[in-house]
C-alpha cells in the first residue's frame, strides 16, 4: 500500500486532474525566470486537484537534464508530509525543445503514479502537456484550471 503522502491524481473517474490558476500562474513565472535554464518544482494538493508546489533547486548549468539533489527532494517530501498534503506530480521546463518527454524523462520516472508535467518555453507561447506513465510509456492526458480553493 503506497503512503497517504503519495497521491493518485488520476485515480479519480468524474473528476479530471486540475490545477488551481494561481499555482499555474506561479509555476509559469519562476519557469521563466529560470530561463534559459531547466525549472522543476513537486506539485501538491489533494486527491486530482493541485493547490500548492515546492520548488526544487536547479542543478547548475543544466539545459538538458532533469535531476534533483537527494537532499533537496526528501526535503521536499518531509515538507509534504508536514503539511498534510499530497504530492501529485512534478514539473519540469524544456526551454529549448517541445513538452514531449526524453528518453532521459522516460527512464528517469519512477512515481507512476503521479502526473507529469512538462512546459516548454522553446517557441514564443508556453506550451504545457502533462502525462500518465502507463504500460512504460507517457502518455498525455487533459488538464482543467479550477479556480483557488
Ligand atoms: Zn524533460
Amino acid at each position: 500500500m503506497s503512503p497517504d503522502w503519495l497521491g493518485e491524481p488520476f485515480a479519480f473517474k468524474d473528476n479530471k486532474l486540475s490545477m488551481t490558476r494561481k499555482v499555474h500562474k506561479r509555476l509559469l513565472s519562476e519557469a521563466q525566470e529560470a530561463f534559459p535554464y531547466e525549472y522543476s518544482a513537486l506539485l501538491t494538493g489533494r486527491a486530482s486537484i493541485i493547490t500548492g508546489h515546492i520548488p526544487m533547486p536547479t542543478s547548475t548549468s543544466s539545459m538538458h537534464t532533469f535531476s534533483w539533489d537527494g537532499a533537496a527532494f526528501l526535503g521536499a517530501i518531509s515538507a509534504i508530509r508536514k503539511a498534510n498534503v499530497q504530492w501529485l506530480g512534478v514539473i519540469h521546463t524544456h526551454p529549448h525543445s517541445p513538452p514531449i518527454p526524453s528518453q532521459r524523462d522516460r527512464t528517469g520516472w519512477h512515481y507512476p503514479s503521479l502526473s507529469y508535467w512538462i512546459v516548454s518555453l522553446a517557441s514564443g507561447q508556453p506550451e504545457w502537456s502533462v502525462y500518465q506513465w502507463v504500460d512504460q510509456t507517457f502518455e498525455p492526458r487533459d488538464y482543467t484550471l479550477t479556480e483557488d480553493t
